[in-house]
């Protein structure tokens, strides 16, 4: 259905941008992908650090408390999370800060949820419901009198991005068949994220007037892409945790590309704040003292099921064959701080 409104689009105004083609894909008021899709999950097409292992949430929730205590423990703050999938992290993240939270009755922390998809919205009401999250489209209605501390995992992968052939900019275009292609054909030389770099822009522009921070994590690379010059094509598609053809099953399979680090931290030392160097999630994670609470957990069971499934989801998060090298991690934060987890 999507792909026949895409080819009506492409033969009324011409071939479209791979940024305009993954926008139509995944937020298509009707047949978008994020509008409507069980994305996430063992049963979705994709499965999320959170997803896996609650050391996962866990540590960035004590990262956060750390934080937050550097920064002087301001009472009135909001914790935000960009794209919280079933809600998950923010769960176990919140699990942490319930243990500030009575020590400290007079800590406000309002949870805010960036989130297109209705679906899971409806998944995040029943896992947060008791912190009365608020939701919110985009980031222009957030809180502005409060610091903000934002997490996003998995968020920016799936931001359109642009792609360069040479000097031309890659289109998805018809076949004299009919069939999506695309356009001019050759290599990938360079990717481009507006969209991200749009949206890092207000972040940071909200940390500096309202403090706060930032922790992305994603998959993608560290190399200024113009500093570069081998091929980069990441635009991939996933459906049910395989590889897909990215032009095939429109708004059936979720489209994503490799999140451009590099370009990120610049942009957030363009605003004057600290951006950490980008470290490797497994790093991150280790650093953070992650086996240690993998230890405390498995203390706590005799369930031999339950044991194996912690041992075997820490060393999905961080052993370098599977999330541990590929995912990366940028925190942005005022220069007051210095966030854990960094060399
Ligand atoms: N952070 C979660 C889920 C990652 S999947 C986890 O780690 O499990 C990506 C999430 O971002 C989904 O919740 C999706 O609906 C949301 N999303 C994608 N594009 C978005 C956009 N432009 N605006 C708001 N939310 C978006």
């Amino acid at each position: 259905m999507l792909k026949q409104i895409i080819q009506q689009h492409i033969r009324q105004y011409g071939p479209m941008s791979v940024a305009n083609y993954m926008a139509f894909c995944l937020q298509h008021p009707e047949y978008g992908y994020y509008r409507k899709a069980q994305a996430v999950g063992a049963e979705g097409d994709f499965i999320t650090a959170p997803e896996i292992s609650q050391i996962f949430g866990d540590m960035i929730g004590l990262w956060l408390i750390d934080c937050w205590q550097q920064m002087g423990a301001p009472m009135n703050i909001a914790l935000v999370e960009l794209g919280p999938g079933r809600g998950t992290l923010s769960a176990d993240v919140l699990r942490r800060w319930s243990k500030v939270q009575k020590q400290c009755p007079a800590l406000q922390l309002d949870l805010h949820l960036v989130e297109s998809n209705e679906t899971l919205r409806e998944q995040q009401k029943e896992r947060l419901w008791q912190h009365e999250p608020r939701w919110h489209s985009d980031m222009s209605t957030l809180p502005a009198d409060k610091p903000l501390f934002v997490l996003a995992n998995e968020f920016f992968d799936a931001l359109p991005i642009q792609q360069w052939v040479g000097e031309e900019e890659r289109q998805v275009s018809l076949t004299e068949e009919g069939a999506l292609c695309f356009v001019p054909q050759g290599d990938v030389t360079n990717e481009t994220c507006p969209a991200a770099l749009e949206i890092l822009d207000t972040l940071c522009g909200r940390i500096q007037r309202q403090s706060g921070l930032a922790l992305i994590i994603d998959y993608g690379y560290d190399t200024l892409s113009a500093q570069n010059g081998r091929t980069r094509d990441t635009l991939q598609a996933l459906k049910q945790h395989r590889f897909h053809d990215p032009l095939d099953d429109c708004g059936e399979v979720d489209l994503t590309a490799h999140v451009d680090f590099a370009a990120l931290k610049a942009a957030a030392q363009g605003h004057g704040l600290r951006a950490s160097d980008i470290e490797t999630q497994g790093m991150f994670l280790q650093r953070l003292g992650g086996e240690l609470w993998l230890h405390k957990l498995l203390k706590a069971t005799d369930d031999v099921v339950q044991r194996e499934a912690l041992g075997q989801g820490w060393q999905r998060l961080v052993s370098s064959s599977q999330m541990g090298e590929l995912f990366k991690v940028l925190a942005i934060t005022p220069h007051t701080i210095t966030p854990g987890g960094f060399a």
